[in-house]
């Protein structure tokens, strides 16, 4: 049995630097730390968090008043941002640079009286982040989740319309979607550069890079992890036995019976610790030859909130 790692694979920019974040406030204050909303959704880093003193929390109500709090890779809405100055909470924004970018355009089309189609998963906390910064400008803000939704949906006015997505979606559904949305709005305004992101569409073509030579695909992920799930999905779509697993601890017998070739890959908030604990457990179940994909090598890195930078107040 062989195993084949995809590349590139793990952690993106925006998860390190919110993990950072996370970090960084736990050593310069001490805990607790307030985050709203597991920070990145992953369990292994979640809970690692945890254990030096982080809480987590849904909503501000459960932050004390004056306290730190930090916001979660996915972003907040503007008014979890109005909740907070309010209160008066000394804010740490570990939103991703490129979930603001998106929010921003949703800002442009309100103020230039634009009604915005967000693409994307309803109940994910990236999207009720983006749906909510419509209400600079008193805009309109529409969830088109599938094709479906994309004939069906109504607008005001055809011609002063633009669309935004999730981060992390899949390309390939996503492409369909918006397909749909230009055929049926041909002025519709494309966001200047995608919205998906660079490691959600590196992640996904290293992942199809293994489909035709693996019988058997693993993902390391959380369940809630958005591009974890995308990533398990190609696999899938293309009839290849693929499972999205937290660690080495969920990893099936059973799935490995009569197995030649394994695939290997994370999502975007699953650290490299958890791929390579998978790599010893298939080394002890058989596995003799381990592999890697010549892949994209990615430079993107996003500095800290400027608070943590040296000469901060919090550095
Ligand atoms: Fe940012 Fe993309 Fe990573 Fe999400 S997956 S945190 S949008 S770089």
């Amino acid at each position: 049995m062989e195993v084949l790692l995809a590349n590139p694979r793990g952690f993106c920019a925006g998860v390190d630097r919110a993990i950072e974040i996370v970090e960084r406030a736990l050593e310069t204050l001490g805990p607790p730390i307030y985050v709203r909303h597991e920070v990145v959704h992953n369990r292994f880093v979640v809970e690692t968090l945890r254990g030096k003193g982080a809480v987590f929390v849904e909503e501000l109500k459960d932050v004390p008043d004056g306290a730190v709090v930090i916001f979660s890779a996915h972003g907040v809405s503007r008014a979890v941002r109005e909740e907070a100055r309010q209160r008066r909470l000394k804010v740490l924004d570990a939103t991703c640079p490129l979930v603001t970018k998106v929010h921003l355009e949703v800002v442009r089309n309100s103020r230039e009286g634009l009604e915005t189609i967000l693409v994307g998963h309803r109940g994910h906390p990236e999207v009720a982040g983006t749906m909510g910064q419509c209400d600079e400008g008193g805009g309109t803000i529409h969830l088109v989740e599938t094709v479906a939704d994309a004939r069906a949906v109504r607008v005001r006015d055809p011609a002063r319309l633009a669309f935004v997505t999730q981060t992390t979606l899949s390309v390939d559904d996503t492409a369909d979607i918006v397909a749909v949305l230009e055929r049926r709005f041909p002025g519709i305004r494309r966001p200047r550069k995608d919205d998906i992101c660079y490691a959600t569409q590196n992640r996904q073509n290293a992942v199809k890079q293994l489909v035709g030579t693996c019988d058997l695909i693993l993902i390391v992920g959380s369940r809630n992890s958005s591009n974890s799930n995308r990533l398990l999905e190609i696999a899938l779509k293309r009839g290849v036995e693929a499972h999205l697993i937290d660690g080495a601890a969920e990893i099936k017998r059973r799935w490995l019976d009569g197995k030649r070739r394994i695939g290997l890959s994370a999502g975007a908030s699953a650290p490299e610790t958890l791929v390579q604990a998978v790599v010893a457990e298939l080394q002890s179940r058989g596995a003799h030859r381990i592999g890697e994909v010549a892949g994209i090598e990615e430079t993107v890195t996003f500095p800290l909130p400027k608070e943590l930078r040296p000469g901060g107040d919090l550095a």
